[in-house]
C-alpha cells in the first residue's frame, strides 16, 4: 500500500499499546483514499464518480460490458476485456 502512495503514522504510546495491533494512516482514511485515487489517475485510470453499475453484460460466461447510470447523461454501457468487482459486502 505504501508503494501506491499511502503513508503510515506511528501510533501514540500508551497503556493500550495500539502499535502492536493497529496501523494508522497519516491523515486518516480520507488521505489514504486521496493517495490511492491520485496513483490510479497517474496510471491512466478514469474514475466515474457518482456512476451506478446497474447491470453486467455476460454472454456464454464471458464478461463483455457494464451498464451504468451516470448523473450527466443517464444510462450508458462500457465495454472492457475484464472486470474487477469491488462493490463491498
Ligand atoms: C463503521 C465501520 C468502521 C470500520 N472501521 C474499520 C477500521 O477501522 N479498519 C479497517 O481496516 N476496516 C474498517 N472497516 C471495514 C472496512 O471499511 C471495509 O472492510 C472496507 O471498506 C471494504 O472495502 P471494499 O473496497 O471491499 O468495499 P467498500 O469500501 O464498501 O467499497 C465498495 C464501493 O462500491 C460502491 N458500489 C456498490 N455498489 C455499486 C454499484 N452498483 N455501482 C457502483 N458502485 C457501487 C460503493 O458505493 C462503495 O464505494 C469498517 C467498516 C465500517 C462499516
Amino acid at each position: 500500500i505504501v508503494e501506491q502512495g499511502v503513508r503510515w503514522q506511528p501510533s501514540l504510546g500508551g497503556t493500550l499499546s495500539l502499535g502492536r495491533t493497529n496501523s494508522f494512516f497519516l491523515g486518516g482514511g480520507r488521505a489514504m483514499l486521496n493517495a490511492l485515487y491520485l496513483t490510479a489517475e497517474q496510471l491512466g485510470v478514469d474514475v466515474e464518480y457518482d456512476a451506478e453499475v446497474t447491470d453486467l453484460v455476460i454472454e456464454d460466461g464471458m464478461f463483455l460490458a457494464a451498464r451504468l447510470k451516470r448523473p450527466i447523461d443517464g444510462e450508458t454501457e462500457i465495454r472492457a476485456t475484464s472486470l474487477v468487482a469491488a462493490a463491498g459486502g
